[in-house]
């Protein structure tokens, strides 16, 4: 019989303590009902409890004994409980056996000093999975996710249709009460009622979510997929910095959504797709969208805002004008394409454009009308002074005070000696108004002279005014002020209409941004140091993914990388699950992350990194990336771990790549391999997704004997007397088992010890391959691989001794070249299939 759990100190909300038992044992009780596949623990100090029903699930799975129950009194009409304490070590296995294997639900009720409730079930879990996933959380009173007055809430945000009065309370999604009442917290804390210039102006949809591809929190963090997470912060690239090749911020802002939001409908792909081989094909047109016409349109998205908020300025109208200017131009451009995906870019794109370019014919007309163009050039944004008898008036004023200010810079440069427009100029500006310049070499000729007046010296020149021009000047800014306010009115009115034109702009944002987006990635498809290929795309259930020759995109550009390609190859019924094992560094990580990036990017519509690549469409992908080289780091380390792989194995379909990066690290070796196996079994013989598993356990391969489509790649490396090299080639079969004594060989141990580990080795790879008929005729495979690496790296030992004993110095580039195509031809007439295959492999392109 297990010990009661100690008392703990400090205050209690079940009380505890001798005595005390009983106010627990009420507190349990009292909790509501709940049913048998939830589990409640209570965490008592250094132990858990489990009660009742838990308690026997627990003797009898567990402990597989009754011996472990106690009965606590102490329940209402002296009711009994059945209580089991299990140590930490009890709790995590039990943890782990209710929701990975039985997949049952978890409450842990922490008794926490202070705090107002003693449950803290599924929500301290959930809780817990937000805060990983760095997500900020706002609490928000209760009291503000009620219903009540979502109707009329909505009857004034939401948009109406021509002129009809909005009903809310008819909306299909009135019915959907936890989106409603999280919609009525959101208007809340956005406090969108409290401005008017809200009212009207938002739609009402559902997101549909299976359109696009679902993405775990590690699965954007394992494909690198954004820049800022901390994890992140130190690789080169991530996917975003290398697709976002935008010019303009719409541009950039979709690129982050398309990253965010994969597609899973196959026209979809297939259209972007389009657009994107497109602009692949045609150089000339992406050029030119590319260095000079998109990067003249500005954020319309944020001008939409500030016309809608009615803030927009005179500037903000200009700014608008030139960007609807150049749509003819990016028109112009399309048209002269002529690829076979002529009618698309004329549908998705001309057509648009066109439109717009109609709708806002209304909108030039105006600008032109009261905009005062001949000023915009000196940055003044005023109205047209014809626009108005009394801007006319203001403006004629003006215009003679300049004159008057021009003839004043005469009369200063004859007195000062100076030559007017040339070292003497008549300048203004906001704070100062009209002055004189010169530079600060001439600044002596004001010297001594109490007619003039130095205002500013700085290393552009000395400004600087006498009586007349101040009094002009102060006339003139006078007048200016009484221009501004006679043309507020005007202004504002102006403003006012183009407010009317808020849903054109973001329609022209929306399009200019899709333009943009998918001008980058043919952009960036074309221009990676090995051009990117277009993925054929299957329909979701094909069960296919084979990735011919494929690369990481964000190493491969890396610049002292000379990225190995390597393929991917996923068939449905035969492999679906590949298990990576190999060296430290060799290039496991790097694999299995490029197989989920590269089915991304697929699916975003973009070109991809490989010689050619069938992509079978996934509706989610997974990860699960193990907390590093961290040692034991204990129950919340174990809980996480837990808790992400939990949610994997609730959410993957047999359409879901799932990829792990050495799981189980996070706790000890042997929990850990218990994990990694149950976990493995799971996904390869229930859920039957697309998984790939890159893992220290090199016991874990023996699954392929267990489940036919589980499949053993490893990571190759050269060990010769001196070095390790990593070749970050991926092959079949398991690790080369004679691995580890190279590396012993490396480290200098005493030479018998290795001679016997080597025919340990040798008797054990041949005991692996019997029964694998392909390769039991003559010579054991593994005994002539083997044999062919023996052979093969005191080949490559003898030609890096020959090359190094040259007399380099004295030799011709010519010499030099031809003596190494001797030693290679020397190399290459031993014919060993190892040598040949790391000739084949390093074999640079010109
Ligand atoms: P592992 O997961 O086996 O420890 P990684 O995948 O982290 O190894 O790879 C280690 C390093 O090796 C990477 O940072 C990268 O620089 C390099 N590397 C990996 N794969 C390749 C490859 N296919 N070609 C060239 N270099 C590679």
């Amino acid at each position: 019989m297990a010990a009661a759990a100690p008392v703990s100190a400090g205050e209690s909300l079940w009380p505890e303590g001798s005595g005390a038992e009983g106010g627990f044992v009420r507190a349990v009780l009292a909790l509501p009902d709940k049913p048998d596949t939830t589990v409640r623990f209570f965490e008592r100090g250094e132990h858990y409890t489990v009660h009742g029903g838990d308690a026997l699930l627990a003797a009898r799975e567990l402990f597989r004994t009754r011996g472990v129950i106690r009965l606590l009194a102490g329940g209402p009409g002296n009711q009994k409980l059945e209580s089991v304490v299990l140590s930490k070590m009890n709790f995590e296995s039990f943890l782990r056996d209710l929701l990975l294997v039985r997949q049952y639900r978890v409450e842990i009720y922490k008794n926490k000093a202070g705090s107002k409730s003693t449950k803290e079930n599924d929500w301290y879990l959930a809780y817990k999975i937000i805060q990983r996933g760095g997500i900020m959380i706002t609490d928000r009173k209760k009291a503000e996710f009620t219903t009540k007055d979502i109707v009329q809430d909505l009857n004034r945000l939401l948009k109406s249709k021509k002129e009809e009065q909005v009903t809310s309370a008819t909306l299909p999604e009135i019915e959907k009460q936890v989106a409603i009442s999280s919609l009525s917290a959101v208007i809340k804390y956005l406090e969108l009622l409290l401005d008017e210039s809200n009212f009207g102006q938002f739609e009402l949809t559902s997101f549909d979510l299976s359109q696009y591809m679902i993405l775990d929190n590690a699965a954007v963090r394992a494909l690198n997929l954004f820049q800022s997470s901390v994890e992140n912060a130190n690789s080169t690239q991530s996917l975003v910095g290398l697709l976002n090749k935008c010019k303009t911020p719409q541009g950039q802002r979709l690129i982050n959504q398309w990253i965010k939001q994969p597609l899973t409908d196959k026209n979809r792909i297939e259209e972007r797709l389009n657009l994107v081989e497109a602009f692949v094909v045609d150089t000339e047109l992406r050029q030119c969208l590319q260095e000079e016409l998109l990067r003249r349109f500005p954020d319309l998205n944020r001008l939409a805002k500030k016309f809608q908020r009615q803030v927009a300025t005179l500037q903000d109208c200009y700014r608008m004008y030139q960007a609807i200017n150049q749509l003819p131009n990016v028109v112009q451009a399309l048209e002269k394409h002529e690829g076979a995906h002529q009618m698309l870019l004329l549908a998705v794109f001309v057509m648009p454009l066109n439109d717009l370019n109609s709708d806002f014919s209304k909108f030039q007309e105006m600008i032109e009308t009261t905009l005062d163009m001949n000023k915009v050039e000196n940055h003044e944004f005023l109205v047209k002074a014809s626009f108005d008898p009394n801007l006319t008036e203001l403006r004629e004023k003006m215009n003679k005070l300049e004159e008057s200010m021009q003839s004043l810079l005469k009369t200063a440069a004859r007195e000062l000696g100076l030559e007017a427009g040339k070292n003497i100029k008549l300048d203004s500006n906001s704070q100062l108004g009209h002055y004189f310049r010169i530079t600060c070499r001439e600044e002596k000729v004001l010297r001594n002279n109490a007619k003039y007046k130095i205002l500013d010296t700085q290393k552009n020149g000395v400004k600087f005014t006498n009586s007349k021009l101040s009094s002009f000047n102060e006339d003139y800014v006078r007048s200016r002020e009484e221009y501004e306010e006679a043309q507020e009115a005007i202004v504002k009115e102006i403003i006012n209409i183009a407010s009317g034109y808020v849903e054109p702009i973001q329609t022209m944002n929306d399009v200019i941004a899709q333009l943009d987006a998918v001008v980058s990635f043919a952009h960036v498809s074309n221009g990676a140091p090995v051009p990117y290929v277009r993925p054929a795309i299957l329909e979701k259930g094909q069960g296919r993914i084979l990735l011919k020759g494929s690369r990481h995109p964000c190493i491969e550009v890396q610049d002292d990388i000379a990225f190995i390609p390597n393929d991917v190859n996923f068939e449905k019924g035969k492999q679906m699950f590949h298990i990576i094992t190999g060296p430290n560094m060799g290039g496991k990580s790097t694999y299995i992350r490029q197989a989920g990036v590269i089915v991304l990017m697929a699916q975003i519509g973009c070109f991809v990194p490989c010689d050619s690549a069938e992509v079978t469409i996934v509706d989610c992908i997974l990860a699960r990336v193990g907390a590093g080289d961290s040692q034991l780091k204990g129950v919340s380390t174990f809980m996480a771990e837990m808790l992400e792989t939990a949610s994997i194995l609730r959410t993957a379909s047999e359409n879901s790549l799932i990829i792990i990066d050495e799981l189980g690290r996070g706790t000890s070796t042997y929990d850990g391999f218990g994990l990694a196996w149950a976990i493995s079994e799971y996904i390869a013989s229930k859920i039957c997704a697309f998984c790939m598993f890159a893992t220290h356990f090199h016991e874990l391969t023996a699954l392929a004997n267990q489940v036919p489509t589980v499949n053993n790649l490893h990571v190759t490396a050269l060990t010769t007397d001196e070095m390790l090299t990593m070749l970050y080639r991926v092959k079949k079969g398991v690790c080369d088992q004679s691995f580890g004594i190279h590396v012993a060989e490396l480290a200098a141990f005493p030479k018998h010890v290795i001679e016997s580990a080597k025919e340990k080795a040798l008797e054990l790879e041949e005991f692996q391959t019997i029964g694998k008929p392909e390769e039991s005729e003559g010579e054991p495979a593994a005994k002539r691989c083997y044999r062919e690496k023996e052979e093969g790296e005191k080949i490559i030992q003898e030609f890096l001794c020959k090359v190094k004993a040259l007399p380099l110095r004295d030799m011709s580039e010519e010499d030099i070249r031809t003596k190494l195509k001797q030693l290679k031809a020397e190399v290459l007439a031993k014919n060993n299939g190892f040598v040949n295959e790391i000739v084949s492999r390093t074999k640079v392109t010109p």
